[in-house]
């Protein structure tokens, strides 16, 4: 069995659509190179942790090389790939937000079940929670969210 731990933070913003676990939410989106999605962008990290495949900047840099306003599910796709998900079985997936302004147990049963159809993986062994920052610093005032993210896998 292998674990993965995967972390993002972006700065909110009121010109971007917020999109999380690869669904459109309403709220304030994020200032990314890309569309922001912290869910994905922390799971895609844990996932390749999990089979010591470097991290998500080494494939996407936040530079010209990367398409710029890349879909977050375009990069799990390349994730997937790279760590042979064919070869793989996702034991279970356990999701942290971070964050002041997003409420996460409204939609928390959505982005599970698009996890679930993105990885093509049941459901049920994947968990969202969402956790407030006490309004303490740039996640507490709602300048910024960030997600946690940890992956278990085992070889199929
Ligand atoms: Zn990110």
């Amino acid at each position: 069995m292998f674990v993965g731990n995967g972390f993002d933070i972006h700065k909110h913003s009121k010109d971007e659509n917020l999109i999380l676990g690869g669904i459109n939410i309403d709220g304030d989106g994020f200032e990314a190179h890309s569309d922001g999605d912290i869910i994905l962008h922390s799971l895609c990290d844990a996932l390749l942790g999990s089979k010591a495949k470097k991290d998500l900047g080494y494939y996407f840099p936040s530079n010209e090389t990367t398409p710029k306003g890349i879909s977050s599910v375009d990069m799990l796709n390349k994730v997937l790939e790279i760590i042979e998900i064919d070869k793989l079985k996702i034991n279970n997936i356990d999701i942290t937000v971070l964050s002041q302004v997003i409420n996460i147990s409204k939609i928390s049963n959505s982005i599970c079940s698009n996890l679930a159809n993105l990885l093509n993986i049941d459901k049920n062994v994947i968990n969202v929670k969402g956790k407030s920052f006490d309004h303490l610093g740039v996640i507490g005032d709602g300048t910024a969210s960030a997600c946690m993210a940890l992956v278990s896998v085992e070889n199929a």
